[in-house]
């Protein structure tokens, strides 16, 4: 009876190992993607990486329910363009709520297809980048949906149960965490500014840990092209 409790005990430990260590990579996988892909990379220029690598970087974003990359860009210049003011896609002056969830489905009427282009020329060359979508119809993000959703199955057929429920944990994780950033950064009772921005930007300790250091909100206003955002030495950014 000791024997087989020790027994179980070994393999639940082993499985609860297995599962931190699949989370943590996809933690990282998905989080470098959305943040270092879609924002540092792709939306500001802060960096230029081989185009293999960015496009394996940004894969991370898009696998994480991101949608094209084309239209995240054009909605996040968008942001930095109108930050709290009117025609900010995702302003918490427009609801705590709306900044959180519900600006993702009227997208459609604040940027039109015309609009989203003059906002990525960049983009518009790279045919393969343009494949995922260039307007906020449903059919991109149903491809998205549906590229994800099997990405999933592969994951559960090669790697098995373990890595695919650790893998819904941090895609759960971190598909929150840029609505975090969007949300609770730009509170006015969140976090604390370095810098007398014109927008309501702050930086959020939690969620920069969360985020890969996109948490540094104020700081990401105040100079978007940098590539770091944590700026003072406690704020760490991991990305
Ligand atoms: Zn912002
Ligand atoms: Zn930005």
């Amino acid at each position: 009876m000791g024997v087989r409790t020790l027994e179980l005990n070994g393999s639940f430990w082993a499985v609860a190992a297995t599962f931190t260590a699949w989370f943590f990579f996809f933690f990282c996988y998905h989080g470098m993607g959305i943040t270092l892909g879609y924002h540092r990379l792709l939306t500001h220029k802060s960096l230029k990486v081989p185009n293999w690598l960015m496009y394996l970087i940004v894969s991370g974003g898009y696998f994480c329910l991101m949608g094209g990359p084309v239209n995240w860009v054009a909605v996040h210049r968008l942001h930095h363009q109108k930050s709290d003011l009117p025609g900010d896609p995702h302003s918490p002056r427009d609801g705590f709520w709306h900044s959180l969830v519900l600006w993702m489905f009227t997208m459609d009427e604040k940027q039109s297809a015309d609009e989203l282009r003059k906002q990525v020329p960049d983009l518009l060359k790279n045919p393969v980048l343009c494949w995922f979508g260039i307007d906020h119809c449903a059919e991109q993000a149903q491809l998205c949906l549906a590229i994800c959703v099997l990405f999933r199955c592969l994951l559960y057929i090669i790697f098995g149960p373990v890595c695919f429920l650790a893998n819904l944990l941090a895609t759960f994780v971190v598909f929150w965490s840029p609505q975090l950033v969007n949300a609770v950064c730009h509170l006015q009772t969140a976090g604390y500014r370095l810098f007398d921005t014109r927008d309501d930007s702050r930086n959020v300790w939690y969620v920069a840990l969360l985020s890969h250091g996109e948490g540094w909100h104020n700081n990401h206003h105040a100079m978007p092209k940098s590539a770091r955002h944590g700026m003072a030495w406690w704020e760490y950014d991991a990305t």
